[in-house]
């Protein structure tokens, strides 16, 4: 590791910070809202027009472009030894409604940056390399997130994935086509030898630690849960306040439990009620039926688990108190994942070699590279924003900061494809 962390530390090439910095607002002018937000939703005309951009530049550096059926983008460099498996790396390139201008966007140009970095040094390398733009991550205008990964991880069907509507009323596949980027290239065609996926934190740990790069041990589990609660209808007039079931006043002290018991199960744990629903949602009605839905997140899987059941029982027990019932299903969970010793490894100790004050920590936000895992050795680079701040027009990362990120990531990709070729004749 001493020597890895010396030769980085005298030896090896810088992004540059500008170029870096000018890209990220460059694409931030296509599909602008509230002056300093983005909306690029997946495989709209604005994802279009940045996938165009990115090409572009793709091109211009001597990549070589693909695309597969979810219309994820591949751009590729060639190694010295074109049998080795490729070191990638990226992120997605759409965003939320009223996204800002990293999130996503920041994993994609510091995949592209290192690998302009490594071409303005001359250096080759022994393994090939991708820069990966991976289609839908946010989810909003075609449902689950995370879609090009996990249709490229084999986590979905050909046919399913052509055949989601999204909110507009399109079809995945037509989209996909119509965006230009829906290409013939299966996952078999990409042996990945490792996978780094750069993002913005969307917290504000390392922020508040004064660190600039956060070296991602894991993704954190996460489920959901249905709740339906009933009660029974009734009129706010004429029904006594002992004689109610009232779902929605159920409701409301369910809130108050899931959050007591979200509390007594640690500091990392996160339970969260983000939709309600009132069924006759009327002034004058006492609600008698309510659905609720429960945002549970973990790094341990066990507790993960417990949690969920506790979660479920303290509903039924709430309800029950109120003359109310209430239903609990899973609508989905996914296991935590952990990332790879090694590649994680990589990232520390590039980190350590550029004299960077970094912090380990598990990401609290699902990320393509969960799905990737599944696939080939994987680690995760996060980069500060400010005040945590993210999924909103005012998301900002420093020019600084990203440039340090996206150095990291330049190193750890170095390190795992190898130098065969440098201008001054090592290597
Ligand atoms: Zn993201």
């Amino acid at each position: 590791m001493s020597g890895a962390a010396r030769r980085s530390r005298t030896n090896a090439p810088h992004v540059n910070a500008d170029r870096l910095w000018s890209r990220h607002m460059d694409l931030a002018r296509i599909g602008v809202v509230e002056t300093t937000g983005n909306c690029r939703l997946a495989l709209s005309d604005e994802d279009a027009a940045a996938r165009e951009l990115f090409a572009v530049w793709c091109r211009d550096a001597g990549l070589t472009l693909r695309s597969d059926r979810a219309g994820n983008m591949f751009a590729l460099r060639p190694g010295r030894d074109p049998g080795r498996a490729v070191v990638a790396a990226g992120s997605h390139l759409d965003t939320q409604p009223h996204g800002g201008r990293f999130d996503g966007v920041s994993g994609v140009l510091a995949a592209l940056e290192a690998v302009e970095a490594l071409n303005d040094a001359g250096i080759e390398t022994e393994a090939p390399l991708a820069v990966i733009n991976w289609t839908n991550e946010e989810g909003v205008r075609f449902a689950p997130g995370l879609l090009g990964s996990a249709w490229f991880a084999g986590r979905i069907a050909d046919e399913t994935l052509d055949n989601i509507v999204s909110a507009d009323g399109a079809r995945f596949a037509d989209e996909a086509a119509r965006s230009g980027w829906s290409g013939d290239m299966v996952p078999a065609d990409l042996t990945l030898d490792s996978f780094f996926e750069l993002h913005i934190e969307q917290g504000p740990v390392l922020e508040d630690a004064g660190a600039q790069v956060g070296v991602v041990t894991s993704v954190q589990g996460l489920c959901w849960l249905d709740v339906a609660i009933t009660g029974r209808d009734a009129h706010a007039g004429t029904t006594p306040l002992d004689a109610r079931k009232d779902a929605l006043l159920a409701a409301g002290a369910i809130l108050v439990a899931l959050r007591r018991t979200g509390l007594a199960a640690g500091p990392e744990a996160r339970v969260s009620v983000g939709r309600l629903t009132a069924a006759t949602d009327a002034p004058s009605t006492i609600a008698g039926h309510v659905d609720l839905v429960i945002d549970i997140r973990h790094p341990d899987g066990e507790v993960l688990a417990r949690l969920g059941r506790e979660c479920a029982e303290a509903c039924r027990a709430v309800a029950a108190d109120y003359g109310c019932e209430a239903e609990v299903s899973e609508r989905f969970a996914i296991a935590p994942q952990q990332f790879d010793g090694d590649c994680v490894a990589l990232v520390e100790d590039a980190a350590l070699a550029l004299e960077l004050k970094y912090l380990t920590m598990p990401s609290g936000a699902l990320h393509d590279a969960a799905n990737v895992a599944g696939l080939a050795p994987t680690a995760m680079i996060f980069v500060p924003c400010r005040d945590g701040i993210s999924h909103n027009v005012q998301e900002y990362a420093a020019p600084e900061d990203l440039a340090a990120g996206a150095d990291v990531l330049l190193h750890a990709m170095l390190e795992r494809a190898g130098i065969a070729r440098r201008p001054d004749g090592q290597g």
